[in-house]
């Protein structure tokens, strides 16, 4: 069993790192919020006072943290792989931008360690159940040294190319997520504004060509899934400052590359006016609230 340091234990990696710890690896963690802690040292893991003592000693160093400028300032700017050993493994999990993973990775392979961006989709539902999807980047060997310990954690393994090539699949895929969440939204608004129960008509698209992963498994009405985020007043999930974030990678992405992405913007202007209006910290599938009406 590998000794592993997990840093960033918020609504996914707490989940994930509990995961590890169940399946007998010797964890220490840290994060910036003590209170994230506690639900993993009282299953078992050790809790270190910075990220530079997590790793001391580590086999595998895990990070599941916000955004680039949290990967970049903790690897680069604390210089936490100057204190990783070179025999190490470094999975980095957050979503990101693409040259942000590259620039970290290429940074670590100066250093003679080896590093691989793999980011997740599956929700914090996946995360509990291990079952997420690892999308990764990197060389296929630092995959395959990866694996035991992916597995844990999920259930889909991908590689998706050379570094950050996980990155770009990710961003892809949350593009498309972000569309089909607004775009359930507001076919479900339709519907209860036009007199139909919202549960009788997620039952119907759930069956039908409307189907997606917000109707199966993530349901944006209050109180048509009891265990999603909608059903518990929008908390915990998927933030929505944090698919915002993702969607001006999809952007940055698609300015980089000449691609156009009608769809991806105006999804991210949707977000931005709802994060704007103060719901940045509530679940993305709160972007119902936009267009349902007071009354429903
Ligand atoms: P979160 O905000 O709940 O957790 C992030 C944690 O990182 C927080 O506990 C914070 O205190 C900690 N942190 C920040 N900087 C740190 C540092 N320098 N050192 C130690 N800890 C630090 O976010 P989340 O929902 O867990 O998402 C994490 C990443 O996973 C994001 O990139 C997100 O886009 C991605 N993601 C989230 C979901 C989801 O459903 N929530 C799904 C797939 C991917």
């Amino acid at each position: 069993m590998s000794s592993i340091a997990f840093i960033g234990l918020g609504n996914m990696g707490a989940p994930m790192a509990l995961n590890l710890v169940k399946a007998g690896h010797t964890l220490t963690v840290f994060d910036l919020m003590p209170a994230a802690v506690k639900g993993l040292t009282d299953a078992g893991a050790r809790a270190a006072a910075s990220a530079s003592e997590a790793v001391k000693g580590a086999d595998v160093v895990i990070s599941m943290l916000p955004a680039s400028k949290h990967v970049e300032g903790l690897y680069l700017g604390e210089d936490l792989l100057g204190k990783i050993p070179s025999s190490a493994l470094v999975i980095e999990c957050s979503t990101i931008a693409p040259d942000s993973a590259r620039k970290v990775a290429q940074a670590a392979e100066v250093r003679g360690i080896t590093m691989i961006d793999a980011p997740v989709s599956g929700g914090t539902g996946g995360a509990a159940a291990g079952t997420l999807t690892f999308i990764v980047g990197g060389q296929a060997a630092a995959l395959e040294r990866a694996r035991p310990v992916l597995e844990k954690m999920g259930k889909n393994i991908f590689h998706a190319g050379p570094a950050g090539a996980g990155q770009v699949a990710k961003i892809c895929n949350n593009m498309l997520l972000g569309i089909l969440m607004a775009g359930t939204s507001e076919a479900l608004a339709l519907g209860v504004a036009n007199g139909l129960d919202p549960k009788v008509l997620s039952d119907i698209i759930a069956k039908s060509s409307g189907r997606n992963w917000a109707t199966e498994l993530y349901n944006p009405w209050p109180g048509v899934m009891e265990h999603a985020p909608a059903s518990k007043g929008y908390a915990g999930g998927f933030g929505v400052d944090l698919m915002l974030k993702d969607l001006g990678l999809a952007a940055e992405s698609a300015l980089s590359a000449r691609a156009s992405i009608p769809l991806g913007e105006l999804a991210r202007n949707l977000y931005s006016l709802h994060s704007s209006g103060g719901s940045g910290k509530l679940d993305f599938s709160s972007i119902v609230n936009l267009v349902k009406r007071e009354q429903d």
